[in-house]
């Protein structure tokens, strides 16, 4: 499992808690909700909250809870060859130190 970096809302995401970013599979999910998500590799707050058929998804569209989402500037952040998020520019893998506002004050945390 590794980090990577929501490429819809820019946040830090674990592969382990979103279905691997749901990029994998893809076809199992409903993306009626936003169909220009697809392809993306998403958190579990952006990614979808059914499958296809209507079944809910594991964490149903929501973030998971299992750590605090913190939002990066989007597009800066890579995962290195040990599955940590690295920011492009400096090679820093210290990501708490470059978080941003959330934007939608839609932080999911579930408090
Ligand atoms: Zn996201």
């Amino acid at each position: 499992m590794s980090l990577f970096q929501c490429e819809n809302c820019g946040c830090c995401e674990n592969t382990a808690l979103s279905s691997q970013g749901f990029k994998l599979f893809s076809e199992i999910f409903d993306w009626s909700y936003a169909p220009e998500r697809r392809g993306m590799r998403l958190c579990s707050a952006c990614g979808p909250a059914s499958l296809r058929g209507g079944a809910p998804t594991e964490n149903a569209g929501k973030w998971h809870g299992r750590f605090p989402r913190v939002f990066l500037p989007k597009g800066e952040f890579f995962t290195n060859a040990v599955g940590n998020l690295e920011h492009k520019e400096t090679g820093s893998e210290d990501y708490q130190k470059f978080a941003i506002e959330a934007v939608k004050g839609n932080s999911g945390e579930g408090r």
